[in-house]
């Protein structure tokens, strides 16, 4: 039966069972010492829907030690087009909560944290932004999105911002210097409609994985992370673009921060 209300946060983790990532340890630039830092590290995953629900397993997959997922409300039917974490019984039950049983059942050497409420009614946001390694932006709107990115701009907190629209998808690194969330969407994409976009599962997908690979990249130090570019396609004809993300010096978020390792070379 599902759960109607979500326990004060819970975890699990633990010891990861042995061999379980030994598939990535000789990738080129990776290895025990990258696998360590997933290990110790912890990331915010803010939604866990379509996109941040993809993000999230991978996240757990790749054995980052610790996620604090954030997503207020119920499981409904419309959900299970593209939220994979989720189970038809947890209808009407938190979706965080289905998320963390998930997660835990799979990944039981993964601490998850899970808090069933809005992020603009969570006083303990700059803390829970502080003491995240990368947080992964998977809200589905502008005033969240701000919220998140202000955050992690005051705590130098790195971010990736991962967004869908239909067949469409945008991907953006935020480091501390680099072109924050409010320099390249001053005042909010309009196709970025707060709940109510159609949404194909796999491109939800897409690009939440393509947020687990640089949230991993951030933490590991493995390849080169997409600071200060702008990722946007449409799937509709496989049409990728990378546009490069530029300061903006009056930005009212990160405007009087110096540039620093993230700016675009
Ligand atoms: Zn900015």
């Amino acid at each position: 039966m599902a759960p109607t209300a979500l326990a004060p946060a819970q975890r699990s983790g633990g010891a990861s069972p042995p061999g379980r990532y030994d598939r990535q340890l000789d990738l080129p630039g990776f290895g025990p010492a990258a696998q360590e830092r997933l290990r110790g590290a912890t990331v915010l995953v803010a939604g866990v829907g379509g996109v941040g629900g993809a993000a999230a397993t991978y996240l757990a997959a790749a054995g980052v030690g610790r996620l604090v997922l954030v997503h207020p409300g119920a499981l409904e039917e419309p959900d299970l087009n593209r939220q994979t974490l989720m189970r038809p019984e947890w209808i009407g039950g938190s979706r965080v909560a289905c998320a963390e049983q998930t997660l835990r059942a799979h990944h039981p050497g993964v601490e998850i944290v899970a808090i069933d409420r809005e992020l603009s009614q969570l006083p303990e946001l700059g803390r829970l932004v502080a003491g995240a390694d990368v947080v992964v932006d998977a809200r589905h709107n502008f005033p969240d999105r701000y919220l998140l990115n202000d955050a992690c701009v005051a705590t130098r907190t790195p971010a990736v911002v991962a967004a869908m629209n239909a067949t469409e998808g945008n991907l953006l690194v935020v480091q501390p210097g680099s072109p924050c969330l409010r320099c390249v969407f001053t005042e909010g994409d309009p196709s970025w409609q707060p709940l109510g976009f159609t949404v194909l599962g796999a491109v939800s997908g897409m690009v939440g994985c393509l947020a687990a690979t640089e949230a991993i990249k951030i933490i590991s130090g493995f390849g080169e992370p997409a600071a200060g570019r702008l990722l946007q396609f449409d799937l509709w004809d496989l049409d990728f673009r990378v546009l490069r993300a530029r300061r903006d010096p009056h930005c009212p978020s990160c405007g009087g921060q110096a540039p620093g390792s993230g700016e675009p070379r």
